[in-house]
């Protein structure tokens, strides 16, 4: 199996992330800063609607329980408890873009 580019560096980076679970079941941002920046932000209990796993960004990881995100402002491992303000998915309306 030949790797992309992509996946070559998500498999290093997640190499490189010890990950820890919040209380609510998402991922404690491995950078806080981009997470900041981001507004990643774990769901209430209760609550999917839009989230990591239903977004345009993010990289399922063979064998692994959670995901990546590709989003350049992201860029580190998330799961579907998670969601921040980049999330897009095809079909998604923007009215105020016209
Ligand atoms: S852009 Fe945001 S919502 Fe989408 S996968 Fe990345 S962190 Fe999750």
């Amino acid at each position: 199996m030949q790797l992309t580019q992509e996946s070559r560096a998500i498999r290093v980076r997640v190499a490189a992330s010890p990950l820890q679970v919040d209380r609510q079941g998402g991922l404690v941002p491995t950078d806080m800063e981009r997470a900041r920046k981001a507004d990643l932000l774990t769901l209430p209990p209760g609550v999917d609607g839009t989230n990591c796993g239903n977004c345009v960004f993010v990289r399922s990881l063979k064998g692994k329980r959670h995901s990546y995100c590709v989003h350049k402002e992201v860029d580190m491992p998330v799961n579907n408890r998670e969601c921040c303000k980049h999330w897009f998915a095809k079909g998604a309306i923007r009215h105020f873009e016209g």
